[in-house]
């Protein structure tokens, strides 16, 4: 093989985003070459871009919810995760960390995210101007340099299959909130994350979903999703208005379950105001350091006799979450295609991520969800 692959790479913290060109490598063994289809962008690029992650190196590859499809195996991979055979041509959707599966913290402790044999993640590896390279999804091919990296076959089409990273962590949060079927759910933020969580909740059979956020193209989508209740941030622009909202819906003294997503201190103070008596708040936001809040233990916790849950991404059970976001995905019935509203072209890479990080629009338009399209 001696094809051309293209990557934007970013140069430097809020640099320029480049487009280096790289040779296609031939996978070594246990190892594979996928041509990328589509790669989701999510916050934690964002928070990339601005140096909030102080272990991703720069120049830096980035893109970590991956699909595409394989264009070279190495010796040794047949099968997918499940066990699937795969050949050239399949489109397949990659799981972007890989522990040892040996070691103390992956066995005894249930903590592969602890294990010091951990293989560098892809959207988060090695610097982009030394070997394997081609380590992140916003490029046109991605080469998984880790031997048994995971990987899952897949025929549903890229702007789906792309939602499995973001709602593996959805279904993680829901497990930790302890939603049940009649669970009273509240999930506070509408991004993609948000916007999964609502639709684990409708499907985890929740008797009902409030969704509380903005602006208002991602509200249409909250309540298509399966949300029966919407807050919107502009007609309740304080927290006391917008709990009195949720307090309504919810017909109690908060939800069973509230899921945080919105990322901010402020918002998490208020999202432990809307978890009812004996109720859980799951926090899925928050996920770089942005502070902290007051906190008063007797009155915010103990006498309300509540539980907070910190959620890290897809958690310690990743790969079950993983394979459980794709066959939610695949049985369907809920419009998950139309959550990415915006697919940018490698070019477009910089312009997306400052958007990320600043109004949430692009091409005059509000964003859902970004993802790349190596192809455009
Ligand atoms: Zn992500
Ligand atoms: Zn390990």
């Amino acid at each position: 093989m001696s094809a051309t692959a293209r990557a934007a790479v970013i140069e430097d913290v809020a640099g320029a985003v480049d487009i280096r060109e790289y040779e296609v490598p031939r996978p070594g063994p246990g190892r594979f070459v996928l041509r990328v289809e589509l790669c989701g962008m999510c916050g934690t690029d964002a928070h990339i871009y601005r140096g909030r992650l102080a272990s991703v190196a720069f120049p830096a590859l980035l893109g970590h919810e991956i699909v595409g499809r394989i264009a070279a195996l190495g010796d040794g991979v047949t099968t997918d995760h499940a066990g699937t055979p795969v050949s050239v041509g399949d489109r397949v959707g990659v799981f972007p960390a890989l522990s040892c599966g040996r070691c103390f913290e992956c066995q005894v402790r249930g903590r592969p995210g602890r294990c010091p044999d951990r293989a560098p993640s892809y959207g988060f590896a090695s610097p982009a101007n030394r070997p394997p390279y081609l380590t992140g999804g916003f490029a046109t091919h991605l080469y998984a340099s880790n031997p048994g990296t995971v990987f899952y076959r897949t025929e549903l089409p890229p702007e789906v299959a792309v939602l499995q990273e973001p709602l593996s962590v959805a279904l993680h949060g829901l497990d930790r909130a302890r939603v049940r079927i009649g669970s009273t759910v509240v999930v506070q933020g509408v991004g993609a994350i948000g916007l999964m969580a609502v639709a684990a909740a409708r499907t985890a059979g929740a008797a009902r979903v409030v969704a509380v956020g903005g602006p208002r193209a991602r509200l249409d989508l909250a309540r298509a999703l399966g949300a029966d209740t919407l807050v919107d941030l502009d007609g309740h622009p304080d927290a006391a208005t917008r709990k009195a909202a949720v307090l309504a819906a919810v017909g109690a003294d908060g939800g069973d379950a509230v899921i945080g997503t919105a990322g901010s201190p402020a918002a998490f103070a208020e999202a432990v105001g809307l978890v009812a008596e004996g109720g859980t708040l799951a926090e899925l936001g928050n996920f770089t350091d942005r502070g902290g809040i007051d906190l008063n233990p007797f009155t915010h916790l103990v006498k309300r006799d509540i539980t907070i849950a910190g959620v890290y991404g897809a958690g310690p059970d990743m790969r079950r979450r993983y394979h459980a976001a794709l066959a939610l995905l695949t049985r369907g019935g809920l419009p998950y295609g139309e959550v990415v509203s915006h697919r940018v072209p490698l070019g477009q890479v910089g312009a997306a991520l400052a958007a990320l990080d600043g109004g949430y629009s692009l091409d005059g338009r509000d964003i859902v969800k970004l993802a790349v399209d190596p192809g455009a």
